[in-house]
């Protein structure tokens, strides 16, 4: 069996073996961290499992007092698991485990047991590799479910017949599906018909472990090889029915809109290669999310999707509740770029004004960048002249964007003028001019008739009050 001695290099292996040895257990580094080790993945190791033929909690504490005066140990007792972080990386403990299922009962049996009986139970057979970390054996690979074959073969295959460890933890399912998304992996056939089978029972999995699965697919390089393996096995429909609906294609007339599953899913891979903010790649997945239920057909116009992006805002948060995903900021800059999404492009179709993109600026605001990159990636035309129209008018309006930006400071827009200052000139109490005159305002300045700054605003106000009939009282004193 191969010996990995030279790559375990990270000296905290090296104090588990001697503890190891010293309390007469066996010790092992499984999961993640081999088999990104065997794959050579560039990734910053944050996470390292340990498992050993005893007590996880004992080794953890005993491992850590050697490797510094009170560094912390957090025990889970009813997980038996420990966990310290040293050098930024966290160290999971945990003794090697058996699960047995009776026939009178769903819940499983667990008890302590050997490495075998440990890999058995975890998700993938690339995942279930463990390195010896005890001194004679140091290095050596325990590979009982071929998991090494399979990771040459790029193949996610459960160590156990797929529908036992699926129904055992139905989150697997999902982690089946980010791992071929993160690694490029296919799954097995038999592993794959095992989610279509069985893929109802996600249902039973709490919303945070199956979003943070989902996350994790939306991080990685081509979220669409994730969300098409989502739909393909039924877990999309479960999960996410509102993107489940995009898919398909109807025809009126002999007319046909073009299936917005795909599409979604192109601008989704597209914007991954200019952003990793997650946040503005659930935007790229949700910009269209309002197209099916907006759908109409006009003889005369053909297919609408009329205020599909307002409609599109309104059902952000209710996914986002749904989901368990952050309600915060996070979810109204989705709303945001949703709602935003078609404006870059409307203003490019037409001609750029100076106007319209200044209108842009004060609705997106420090957001306008993000906007930018969805438009362009929204752009999958497969007419090459429209896409380098629409590029070319682009690099206008960012062009504009920066121009603008730098004479009328408009991102963070603050009325140069306050509603205070508009009651106290014309002495007024809380009334609808004072709202007519503050948006007046705003207009001229987004219009350019007068610059965004105190004195050219407050010029203006007067005209526009007397306009109104109101009196300036300051002059009138003076
Ligand atoms: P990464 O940390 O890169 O996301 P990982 O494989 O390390 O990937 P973790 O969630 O850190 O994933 O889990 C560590 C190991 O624990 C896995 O490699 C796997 O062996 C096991 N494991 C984790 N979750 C499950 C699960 N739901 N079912 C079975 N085994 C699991
Ligand atoms: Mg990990």
């Amino acid at each position: 069996m191969q010996n990995l001695k030279s790559h375990i290099t990270n000296p905290v292996f090296k104090q588990i073996g001697i503890i190891s040895d010293q309390e007469g257990v066996e010790t092992y580094v499984v999961g993640g961290f081999v088999r990104d080790l065997l794959l050579e993945r560039n990734k910053v190791v944050s996470d390292i499992d340990i498992v050993t033929v005893g007590s996880g909690i004992n080794l953890a504490t005993k491992v850590a007092l050697t490797l510094r005066k009170n560094l912390k140990v957090s025990v889970f007792h009813n997980f038996g698991t420990a966990m310290f972080r040293y050098d930024e990386i966290d160290f999971e403990f945990v003794g090697a485990r058996k699960e047995s299922y009776r026939s009178e009962s769903r819940k499983p049996i667990v008890e302590d047991g050997t490495l075998e009986d440990d890999q058995k139970r975890r998700d993938f057979t690339i995942n279930a590799l463990a390195i010896s970390l005890n001194n004679d054996r140091y290095g050596e690979l325990i590979d009982p479910f071929n998991g090494l074959k399979d990771l040459e073969d790029k193949i996610l295959r459960t160590p156990l017949a797929p529908e036992i460890t699926f129904s055992d933890d139905p989150l697997r399912m999902m982690r089946a599906i980010r791992f071929a998304a993160q690694l490029d992996f296919e799954i097995e056939e038999n592993t794959l018909l095992a989610i279509e089978k069985q893929c109802k029972r996600i249902e039973i999995v709490s919303k945070e472990r199956v979003s943070d699965e989902l996350n994790k697919i939306m991080l990685s390089h081509k979220p669409s090889v994730g969300f098409k393996l989502l739909e393909k096995t039924g877990l999309l429909q479960l999960i996410l029915p509102e993107v489940q609906k995009l898919k398909g294609r109807e025809t009126i007339n002999g007319i046909s809109h073009k299936d917005n599953f795909y599409h979604t899913l192109e601008v989704l891979d597209r914007i991954c290669k200019n952003t990793d903010n997650l946040w503005l790649r659930w935007s790229a997945l949700l910009h269209d999310i309002a197209k099916p239920v907006t759908k109409r057909f006009d003889p005369r116009l053909g297919w609408t999707f009329h205020a599909h992006n307002f409609v599109g805002e309104k059902m952000v948060p209710r996914m986002f509740d749904r989901l368990k995903l952050p309600l915060n900021e996070k979810c109204k800059f989705v709303q945001k770029m949703v709602s935003l999404h078609m404006r870059p492009i409307v203003l490019s179709e037409e001609e750029v004004t100076d106007s319209a993109v200044r209108r842009l600026l004060f609705d997106a605001g420090d957001d306008i960048d993000d906007l930018m990159t969805l438009c362009e990636a929204d752009i999958t035309s497969k007419n090459p002249e429209k896409v380098i129209k629409y590029m070319a008018n682009f690099q206008l309006v960012r062009e504009k964007l920066k121009d603008i930006e730098s004479r009328d400071a408009l991102r963070n827009f603050q009325p140069p003028v306050s509603g205070e200052l508009i009651m106290e000139t014309f002495n007024l109490r809380p009334c609808k001019e004072i709202g007519l005159l503050k948006s007046a305002i705003k207009e001229a300045i987004l219009e350019g008739e007068i610059h965004n700054d105190y004195e050219q605003a407050y010029q203006y106000m007067l005209v526009k009050g007397a306009e109104l009939g109101l009196v300036n009282q300051t002059t009138k004193k003076i």
